[in-house]
């Protein structure tokens, strides 16, 4: 068993005139900021666990140190964007704390913000989170997606996608799988010593 794969930490983006270190195990190698598809790369590097040329401690700790930036990844985009200030404007409206809010919080703005360029109504996104089993909810939160995501916040920004009026109304199996995948990744915890 070769167990000298060793994960590159000291690679640059590979993106045009960007010097920032690429996230662990991206091809082409990509920063948080130009990743194309963050979430196909980090659960990716999640089901790394099963293979053998790859030795797990360098994995666990490439796992560690970019699951923060994975969170980020995922909402740089303009609807997530959008929806992060809010929720950050209204977490702190004077804008005086540094930030780093909870994962429950980035999974929440990242459910929306699918919802919102798949043009799905609110009550979809709403009731898809509210119903992801608890085999899969690894830790409790006090906080609900509406806290998070407001209503008319949310419709105001689909309408910017969509402003043909057309929309979705129904929870369709797609939805649902990939915002539970998304729970699964942007909820991820460390394992408990073994
Ligand atoms: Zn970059």
């Amino acid at each position: 068993m070769d167990m000298d794969q060793k994960i590159d930490f000291e690679r640059n983006c590979g993106f045009e005139g960007c010097n920032a270190f690429s996230l662990p195990l991206t091809e082409p190698p990509r920063c948080f900021l130009h990743i194309e598809d963050p979430h196909t790369w980090f659960s990716g590097l999640l089901s790394k666990k099963e293979d053998p040329t790859l030795s797990q401690r360098d994995l666990l700790h490439a796992i560690r140190r970019s699951h923060d930036l994975y969170r980020e990844a995922l909402i740089n985009n303009p609807a997530g964007m959008q929806l992060y200030r809010k929720y950050r404007l209204q977490a702190d409206p004077k804008g005086k704390a540094a930030h780093s809010f909870d994962d429950f919080i980035y999974f929440c703005i990242d459910a929306a913000s699918t919802g919102i360029t798949g043009n799905f109504a609110y009550d979809v996104i709403k009731s898809v989170v509210s119903r992801i089993p608890r085999a899969i909810k690894s830790s409790q939160t006090k906080k609900s997606f509406e806290s998070v995501v407001h209503r008319d916040e949310y419709e105001k920004i689909r309408h910017e996608y969509h402003p043909d009026g057309k929309i979705i109304i129904e929870v369709t199996r797609g939805i649902e799988s990939t915002i539970q995948a998304r729970y699964r990744t942007t909820m991820w915890k460390e394992p408990e010593d073994e």
